[in-house]
């Protein structure tokens, strides 16, 4: 039977940062503060995907108890989320993330990060973004949010 999961992160953007999200870098952008690459988008695919495993989550897998991979990047997470289901007899189906924030503007790079995320999964990923009209901390340019789904089923 195939199960679905859900992930969610966030992080404060902090200036002079390199921005990297859902395995892009981008340039012109200030990027997110945190012991990692701060991908938001990475991040709540790991989630999404460690929640339809039952594996637990980010801070459960690559916690304290794994210092090696506390400056991993965003991409090298997922690769390793992914090898982490195969041992449970787990692939991805699919997954799907949602970036919630002014920038970096992901639009225009969609099909590169759905590329980029597809090959280290082994499986779509669709990417979107979204702003909030201004309200709140995404609002505002102090954070950038994401929320992911995904499917994971027994491996033939
Ligand atoms: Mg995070």
């Amino acid at each position: 039977m195939a199960r679905v999961g859900i992930g969610t992160d966030v992080h404060p953007v902090e200036k002079g940062r390199p921005c990297w999200v859902a395995g892009l870098h981008f340039p012109d952008d200030d990027g997110c503060a945190g012991h990692s690459d701060g991908d938001v988008a990475a991040h709540a695919l790991c989630d999404a995907l460690l929640s339809a495993g039952g594996l637990g989550d980010l801070g459960t897998v690559f916690g304290t108890g794994r210092p090696e991979w506390s400056g991993a990047s965003g991409t090298a997470l997922l690769a390793e989320v992914r090898r982490l289901l195969l041992e449970y007899g787990l692939v991805v189906g699919n997954a799907a993330v949602q970036v919630v924030g002014n920038r970096p503007r992901l639009g225009p790079r969609r099909a590169e990060a759905q590329a980029v995320l597809s090959a280290v999964l082994g499986a779509p990923v669709s990417v979107s973004a979204t702003t909030t009209d201004g309200l709140g901390f995404a609002g505002r340019g102090e954070g950038i949010a994401a929320t992911a789904t995904a499917l994971v089923a027994p491996a033939r």
